[in-house]
């Protein structure tokens, strides 16, 4: 028996390779267009930094005029869940990411190139195994658990490298008859990779990202087909990544020490090898310390964390960008206003070691983001997101009406500086119930800091509401008659000359807006004291003031 006989008993009904090749050809693009492909398993859960690797995929595809390929990578079916490929799609769809090739849903797809999904390309992959075992190139292995267990065993006892290679591949060599013979019996088998690599040579390696590497070849027979006929990682991505022409792998760097397996797959299987990029695993900084962000510390490990907590997508993506790319800083310095898609990421511009997530930074970020958001925009992406997490602030929203909830949220906003309170959908409740009478509840205890005389503070407001306040107003009268007040009461009109001579005045002009600013809204920290009253109109005014009047501290 020889390699072709061997070949045909394990794989009888693979086509020839040539008829993928034709199948799946070269791709016409224009010069410098990346084709490159976000490849995650389903195993339910979307990592923060899949998500990271999926955008810059998608960007790199997109400003380059590529295309960016979604991937699912299912040999390991034990890992896998149901519907894990549906969550994948949706959850990158939150953050605006589609892919212009592959899966679009549990099992629809779209592109050429396809299956999409590994665990539909069996016979692609076992066509190229067969190709290599007529070379002589691959074999099948009927090492049971125990057998490598004891290799194992004995290389550690030996203190010598693991693994399953040179003399220690037991069937590396094994006569193809009587491999025959066992396959015949009905042995249960693997299909290795006969590598013709050696430890004691090196290769270089140029990463986008990691720059000149240096690796010793590999040696290790490893496993290209496992027993229920599915590709190893390895295996399936040096052959999918071929035949879909993808020009550029970014994926994580614990990737990295596999490269000399991978670029030696390529060479054996006659590919050329895309260009790889290894990115930097995502940090957290702990007490001053790094580690790797983790799925079981870590709520914000999974992008579910961020729709949850309404985060909003663009704050995602920005950030994720800025701590992606030295250069992305002061890019937005420059263009604050401009949208995402004109900033050109570069990859050798992505950093080396961990990126440190940062949520402090993040939520600064979104504050930004949404401060340039429209009052209406900021409206229904708190609406959906209050349909379904927070009962009560779909009501302010909805109650008495969205033209009010808009108001609200037009206070400060749509100026040179709006206003950055908010980062997060779920803080909005907090940030505006003060404008719903239903709502508001008078500080009646309020302890101020300046003037704590319960009958000053009265006065105030009486005299304020009696005798300066008018709805009809424009900013400049309001302010100006609060001033008045101040000026009336024994107050400084303005801090400056309060400042100056402070023995002369009971306080200044704040001391008296802080009163009014607490009785009608309850805090002393709020936007715009003359847009809320606007706001608010004047029957809730005269109410929550009077109210005050009545209750403080009584
Ligand atoms: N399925 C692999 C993973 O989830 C993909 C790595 C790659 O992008 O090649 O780690």
């Amino acid at each position: 028996m020889d390699y072709n006989e061997l070949a045909e008993l394990i794989f009888p009904n693979a086509k020839e390779i040539e008829y993928y090749e034709e199948k799946y050809p070269e791709r016409k693009l224009e010069e410098g267009a990346m084709v490159t492909r976000f490849a995650p398993s389903p195993t339910g859960f979307v990592h923060i930094g899949g998500l990271f690797g999926g955008i810059i995929d998608k960007k790199l595809a997109e400003q380059s005029k590529g295309v960016f390929i979604l991937r699912i990578e299912d040999t390991d079916q034990k890992r896998e869940i149901e519907n894990g490929t549906e969550q994948i799609v949706n959850s990158l769809k939150d953050f605006g990411i589609e892919p212009d090739e592959g899966m679009i849903s549990e099992n629809e797809e779209k592109g050429k190139y396809g299956p999409y999904k590994q665990s539909q390309r069996k016979e692609i992959y076992q066509a190229y195994a067969k190709s290599l075992i007529k070379r002589g190139l691959a074999y099948p292995c009927f090492c049971t658990p125990e057998e490598l267990n004891e290799i194992r065993e004995k290389q550690e006892a030996a203190k010598i490298r693991p693994g399953y290679y040179g003399i220690w591949a037991k069937y590396r060599n094994f006569p193809i008859d009587e491999a025959a013979q066992k396959i015949k019996n009905g042995e249960e088998y693997i299909i290795r990779f006969k590598s013709q690599g050696r430890e004691d040579r090196k290769i270089k390696h140029k990463d986008i990202i990691k720059g000149n590497i240096e690796f010793p070849e590999n040696d290790q027979d490893i496993v290209i087909i496992k027993a229920d006929g599915l590709p190893t990682y390895h295996f399936a991505h040096v052959v999918d990544d071929h035949l879909m022409r993808v020009t550029h792998v970014i994926r994580g760097d614990e990737w990295v020490s596999s490269i000399p397996l991978h670029l030696e797959l390529f060479k054996t299987l006659g590919f050329k090898p895309p260009k790889y990029a290894h990115t930097a695993t995502i940090m957290k900084d702990e007490n001053g310390s790094k580690r790797k962000i983790s799925k079981r510390k870590d709520p914000e490990a999974a992008v579910s964390y961020y729709h949850e907590e309404g985060i909003p997508k663009e704050a995602v993506i920005e950030y994720l960008l800025n701590i992606a790319n030295s250069n992305f800083e002061p890019w937005r310095r420059a263009n604050k206003d401009a949208s995402l898609s004109q900033f050109e990421l570069q990859l050798n511009k992505m950093s080396v070691s961990g990126a440190v997530f940062d949520m402090v930074k993040l939520l600064d970020v979104s504050k930004n983001v949404i401060s340039k958001f429209t009052a209406e925009k900021i409206y229904d992406e708190a609406l959906k997101w209050a349909k379904r997490y927070d009962k009560e602030l779909e009501t302010m929203l909805t109650v008495p009406n969205k033209e009010y909830a808009i108001k609200i949220l037009s206070i400060e906003r749509g100026k040179e500086k709006p206003r950055k309170d908010i980062s997060k959908w779920s803080e909005i409740k907090k940030s505006i119930e003060y404008m719903y009478d239903d709502i508001f509840k008078n500080n009646t205890n309020y302890e101020f800091q300046k003037i704590t005389d319960i009958n000053e503070i009265k006065t105030i407001l009486k005299e304020y509401i009696e005798k300066y306040f008018n709805i009809n107003d424009d900013k400049q009268t309001w302010f100006n008659k609060i001033k008045d007040l101040a000026e009336n009461m024994g107050y400084a009109r303005e801090v400056k000359e309060y400042k100056q001579e402070p023995e002369k005045y009971k306080g200044h002009v704040g001391d008296i807006s802080t009163v009014i600013r607490v009785a009608l809204t309850g805090r002393c920290n709020t936007p715009d004291l003359y847009e809320i009253m606007q706001v608010l109109g004047e029957n809730s005014i005269v109410k929550r003031i009077n109210t005050f009047i009545e209750k403080y501290k009584t």
